[in-house]
């Protein structure tokens, strides 16, 4: 078998193109979205991801403003920032894009955030929402791979998924997300003694880990649908992901390649948030 690959640029190629005509049909109200960005230092993998952000918003028509505060800043000037942020009512979302310099507490800083502004949905009033089934904005890595399920009509209902990675901003929602749409999930992390033991009776396995080939066709079932959410950048400059591509692809049903797969669809979830954050204060 070889797998049909998942075409993350595609997909939000045409999310992209809906998105722009509900940005012309806010502004047509006088709103126009708006989303701010704080970067603390000048970490280079930060620099490119916000510049992303930004290209992608200038795309479709939402206002992007960066904040870049140097690496010594202080806790306090990030969460000040954050406060004029949140009472200016020309900004919809608001990110602090991760990591942060060790000297400040990215839980302060996630929290202060006004939920309703919390695009990235990270603040612990989101995250609740999720987990009870109210979620006004769902974290943009696990949303977008639940877009691209659908998109490529992979069932989930009754499905067994296996994801593997628990942070909070991927692993630990993906799951959440999945089991709400009745999947059968399965949580592995570095404790997990066999892997293969998990991903081989799996029907979905989403990875996100960080290390290269930690997956391989032998790990998984015949026709499954892999989801590689890992970035890893190898000596050479090239970026991969945590799944040995070639081999998943020769077992899987569906893969998704690195670049290209689950990257724009984050940015895309991230527009997505700004929009819908815009469109909430017309209903409220
Ligand atoms: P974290 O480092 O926060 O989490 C990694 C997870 O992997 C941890 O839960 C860890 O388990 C688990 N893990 C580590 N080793 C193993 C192993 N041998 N077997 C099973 N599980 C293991 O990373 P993130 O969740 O933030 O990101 C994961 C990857 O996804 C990274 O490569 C990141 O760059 C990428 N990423 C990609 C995005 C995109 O848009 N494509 C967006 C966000 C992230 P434990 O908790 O036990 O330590």
């Amino acid at each position: 078998m070889i797998a049909e690959v998942v075409d993350g640029k595609l997909v939000s190629q045409k999310l992209r193109t809906q998105m722009a005509e509900r940005v012309d049909n806010l502004r047509l109200k006088e709103i126009k979205p708006g989303l701010a960005v704080i970067l603390v230092g000048d970490n280079p993998a930060s620099q490119v991801y916000v510049r992303n952000k930004v290209r992608a918003c200038d795309s479709i028509g939402i206002q992007s403003t960066v904040i870049r505060l140097s690496k010594d800043c202080s806790e306090s000037a990030v969460l000040d920032e954050l406060m004029r942020l949140n009472s200016d009512p020309n900004i919809n979302g608001i990110l602090v894009q991760l990591p942060l310099p060790n000297h400040i507490d990215d839980n302060k800083v996630l929290e202060i955030i006004k939920p309703e502004k919390d695009v990235d949905g990270f603040h612990k009033v989101n995250v609740g929402a999720m987990v009870t089934g109210n979620a006004q904005f769902y974290p943009c890595t696990p949303h977008g791979v639940m877009k691209l399920l659908d998109h490529y009509n992979i069932a989930i209902e009754g499905r067994h998924a296996v994801v593997i990675g628990r942070s909070n901003i991927v692993g630990k929602p993906m799951a959440l997300m999945l089991l709400e749409r009745g999947a059968t999930v399965s949580i592995c992390n570095s404790k997990t003694p066999d892997l293969s033991v998990f991903t081989r009776q799996a029907d979905i396995v989403v990875a996100a880990v960080g290390r290269v080939n930690m997956l391989n066709g032998e790990m998984i079932k015949s026709g499954a649908a892999i989801i590689d959410v890992g970035i890893n950048r190898l000596k050479d400059g090239s970026l991969v992901g945590d799944v040995d591509y070639e081999s998943a692809r020769s077992v899987a049903g569906f893969v998704t390649p690195v670049p290209g797969g689950v990257g724009p669809m984050t940015i895309t979830m991230l527009l997505e948030n700004t929009i819908r954050s815009a469109e909430m204060t017309i209903a409220s």
